[in-house]
Formats: structure tokens, C-alpha cells, sequence
């Protein structure tokens, strides 16, 4: 008894050190337009962007969050989904756990082109990473173009989760963050530093 209460009077500082902190990037991939930013600034500063700012070349914003026991240090790097910033993407494919395939359900040339952007993992060869199909704005359903099953029936296709969201009215954006650091978290014992 009384060694075990001495170490808890010493425990205090130790126990913060032990207190595990990981750090996850994520990369937000898709058309511009779709919400690849608001999805990120709602995530972070739970605010709603009304204005598109055009991403130029890449972006990148952190939050700090406790899950799982873990100070998990979530990078998000936002890209601009523009042709023209292709090969600034593909740079920062390789360091990146986790991938958010953003598409905007009342843009059916967004669902469109998610092949291209599946693709993409392909051609560079990044199979086995954490990553989830997200149809966004889905406050506008009078807009809507794209079914949630026809979604999630691709999203089979591919073999990752769907998920709808709306930076508008925080649907679902927080556990989407969350359910992918999660699953990275689960699928490497040492997440890249
Ligand atoms: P990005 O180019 O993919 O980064 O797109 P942005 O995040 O800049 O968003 C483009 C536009 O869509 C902005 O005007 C946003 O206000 C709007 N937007 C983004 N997400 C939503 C949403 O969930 N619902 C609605 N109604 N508008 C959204
Ligand atoms: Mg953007």
C-alpha cells in the first residue's frame, strides 16, 4: 500500500508523459467548390464560410483534439481541386493517413469526376490508406442531383464509407472528422510523425 502511495503523489507528471500525442494528416481531395474549406474551417473553428475564397495551391489548418486516450494533433491540408495545382497536390499525397473525396451533391459534374480523384490514389499507389467518400451541402435538398444510394452504391464500388454532410448546418462534420482519425489511429501503430 504505501509504495503505491507514493507513486501516485509522484505519478501526476509522468502520467501527462504518458498521455500519448499523435499527429494525423489528412488530405481533403475534390472539385473546387465543393466545401473542401468550410468542411475544415467547421471542423476547426466551427464557423460556416458563406464566401468560396478560392484555394490557392494548398492550405493547411490543425485542431488538437482528445480521442481515444490520445492528444491527436489532426493536420487537415486543404487543396484547391484545380487542374492547374495537380502536380502541388500530388506532392502532398504521399504524407497524408487519411483522405476526405469531397463531392457536391447538387453538382452532379463533382460526382462526376470523382473517378478522376479515386484515381488518383492509384496512380500513385496508396491502396491501403484510410479514406471516405463525403457528399456535401446536403441543407439544399431542394438542389440535390445525386441520391444518397447512388452515392453510397459507388462508394461500395471503391470500398470506403459514405458520408453526408452540411458545413451549413453542422451535419455529421464533426464524426466525420473524427470516425476517420479514428480509423487511423486503429490501422498503424505508429502514425507517420
Ligand atoms: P472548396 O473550393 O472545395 O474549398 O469550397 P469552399 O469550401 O470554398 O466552398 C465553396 C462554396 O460552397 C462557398 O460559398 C460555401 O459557402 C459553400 N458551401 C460549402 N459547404 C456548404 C454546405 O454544406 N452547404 C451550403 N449550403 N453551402 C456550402
Ligand atoms: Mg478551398
Amino acid at each position: 500500500q504505501k509504495p503505491q502511495k507514493l507513486l501516485a503523489t509522484v505519478l501526476p507528471q509522468r502520467r501527462e508523459k504518458s498521455f500519448e500525442e499523435v499527429v494525423v494528416k489528412l488530405l481533403l481531395l475534390g472539385d473546387s467548390g465543393v466545401g473542401k474549406s468550410c468542411l475544415i474551417t467547421k471542423f476547426a473553428d466551427d464557423k460556416f464560410v458563406q464566401e468560396h475564397n478560392p484555394t490557392i495551391g494548398i492550405d493547411f489548418k490543425k485542431k488538437e483534439i482528445d480521442l481515444d486516450k490520445k492528444k491527436v494533433n489532426v493536420q487537415m491540408f486543404d487543396t484547391a481541386g484545380l487542374e492547374r495545382f495537380q502536380s502541388i497536390t500530388i506532392s502532398y499525397l504521399k504524407s497524408a493517413r487519411g483522405f476526405l473525396v469531397v463531392f457536391d451533391v447538387t453538382k452532379r459534374e463533382t460526382y462526376g469526376n470523382l473517378t478522376k480523384w479515386f484515381k488518383m490514389f492509384e496512380d500513385h499507389d496508396l491502396k491501403s490508406e484510410a479514406r471516405v467518400l463525403v457528399g456535401n451541402k446536403s441543407d439544399l435538398s431542394g438542389d440535390r442531383m445525386v441520391s444518397k444510394e447512388e452515392a453510397q452504391s459507388l462508394a461500395e464500388k471503391y470500398g470506403v464509407p459514405y458520408v453526408e454532410t452540411s458545413c451549413k448546418e453542422t451535419e455529421a462534420v464533426e464524426d466525420l472528422f473524427h470516425d476517420l482519425v479514428k480509423i487511423i489511429l486503429k490501422s498503424t501503430i505508429h502514425p507517420i510523425p
